[in-house]
């Protein structure tokens, strides 16, 4: 299987060799040259597999270079209940990703079992793997540096701990995040991982992180790479559970289903876009976005137009706050029928600060056969889906889920089976909770006290040579 860009100037590549890698070089995101098809036959054996074995058999379609059996031993210690427990008792978490089902028809597929209770970890954890694997095998080291405002980075500390070869330097605007979310990052003492909070907001962070890649001798030097939403394999391995929540859905391969996905970077549901184009029965992709509607608004209007940081909202579904969705321009790619050149017509503009209107194209007759449906949803939605969704089931389900659930509900054939997607514990979110449900949601064993415990973190001004020096520090190997 080899990798192509959306951008059309990039050599095509294998696996393991966009596996440590962002962009593409010309700018662009690497996609399959060809989407494997699954057969009705195999679709009848995945149905009875386990995640782990679900996960090879998808999986080795997309990393053909690496051999069957590396493979499997990664998968196998990735996808184990231990990891995807977080000690609850109330499920059967020999599933991985066990489904609840609300009423008949409408299920919430759980996601957010792993360490840091969001599904960021259903990928993240086989990354961290997947490096560990391909950095010893090129016996090398890799420095990911990153900044986060939550979910992601401390999705990638977990994920990155006390592996050999890798170290962390995630960068946090000091003070901006929820206690929880400091405690979940600052208290992890390997020796690996560095927190940096800037005294500043995430946007200087980013800036910081931003400016180190732009020095090209440095980032060489030291070896800096990132882990975010647009790396292939965590999109790879998103895809599986797709197929594991259409398996408990459904009793048999001839029936289809509706997925509510709660969007920020189209990363999500850009892998549910890629099961359904490999032949998984998906009738209907519903993608729900909070007040920053951008991805909504194209599909109601097709037209692309993200937002400046200044029209980008503080919402009470934070992890879905973003101007502009990276992984987008994986579907346009195939919406365009793989023209590059119309891909890089449109990302001139975009980049340009601009807007793309599909609206009188051939495009827009081509959106409704991908199955793509979507809507939005905003606090006061939030808050009373919470509530309902309690009243009615007696089920507590966290901002972003209920996001999801709102637009599925509204936006499903009632024809299909809906499988919303969880994509955080409510206990990440207790502000919100509180203000809907007048309570606290519980938490995970072993975190009730989190924020007890003793935190490593460096207080850092919001300047790049701060950042450099530390770094420089801290990767002794390096420094030759
Ligand atoms: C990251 C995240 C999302 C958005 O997912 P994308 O892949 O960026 O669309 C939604 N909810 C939660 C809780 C997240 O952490």
């Amino acid at each position: 299987m080899k990798y192509i860009s959306t951008r059309g100037n990039a050599p095509a590549k294998n696996f393991t060799e966009i596996l440590l890698g962002g962009l593409a070089p010309d700018g662009g995101l690497y996609l399959p040259e060809q989407y494997p098809q699954v057969t009705r036959a195999e679709l009848d054996t995945w149905r009875n597999l386990s995640y782990a074995d679900l996960a090879f058999a998808v999986l080795s379609k997309f990393a053909t270079d690496i051999p069957a059996n590396d493979l499997r031993a990664i998968i196998n210690k990735t996808y184990t209940a231990a990891v995807y427990s977080n000690g609850r008792a109330d499920a059967d978490f020999t599933q991985i990703t066990p489904l609840r089902t609300l009423e008949k028809g409408v299920h919430i597929l759980e996601l957010s079992n792993g360490p840091t209770l969001a599904f960021k970890d259903m990928a993240m954890q086989l990354i961290g793997n997947l490096f560990e694997y391909a950095l010893d095998k090129q016996h090398d080291e890799l420095n990911i540096l990153g900044a986060t405002s939550g979910d992601t980075g401390s999705a990638a500390e977990y994920a990155m701990r006390g592996k050999r070869g890798i170290r962390v330097f995630m960068l946090s605007p000091h003070g901006k995040m929820s206690a929880f979310q400091r405690a979940q990052m600052y208290s992890l003492q390997e020796k690996n991982i560095f927190n940096i909070a800037i005294n500043g907001m995430f946007d200087d962070a980013q800036d910081m992180v931003k400016a180190v890649s732009n020095d090209h001798a440095f980032k060489a030097k030291y070896k800096i790479g990132t882990v975010n939403s647009i790396n292939w394999a965590r999109v790879s391995a998103q895809i599986v559970y797709y197929f594991k929540g259409y398996f408990a859905a459904t009793q048999s391969n001839d029936e289809q289903v509706a997925y509510a996905v709660p969007s920020g970077n189209f990363g999500n549901i850009c892998a549910g876009h890629i099961a359904r184009m490999m032949g998984l029965p998906i009738a209907q992709l519903i993608l729900a976005t909070n007040e920053n509607d951008v991805l909504d608004e194209f599909f109601r209007t097709g037209i692309y137009r993200p937002r400046g940081t200044d029209h980008t909202y503080a919402t009470s579904s934070p992890s879905m706050d973003i101007s502009k969705a990276s992984n987008f321009e994986r579907f346009m790619f195939d919406l365009l029928k793989r023209d590059a050149s119309k891909v890089r017509e449109f990302w001139s503009q975009v980049e340009a600060g601009g807007a793309f209107n599909i609206r009188d194209s051939a495009s827009w007759r081509d959106l409704p056969q991908f199955g793509f449906a979507s809507g939005k949803s905003n606090h006061a939605d939030r808050l009373k889906t919470i509530r309902e969704t309690w009243q009615k089931y007696k089920v507590m389900i966290d901002p972003h889920t209920a996001d999801g659930l709102k637009v599925g509900l509204e936006q499903r054939r009632p024809d299909l089976p809906l499988i919303c997607l969880e994509t955080a514990l409510p206990a990440k979110f207790e502000e919100t909770i509180i203000e809907a449900l007048q309570r606290k949601p519980e938490r995970p064993a072993g975190l009730e006290s989190i924020e007890n415990l003793p935190q490593r973190v460096e207080i850092m001004d919001a300047k790049v040579e701060n950042l450099k020096e530390y770094i420089a520090a801290n990767v002794p190997s390096m420094v030759k």
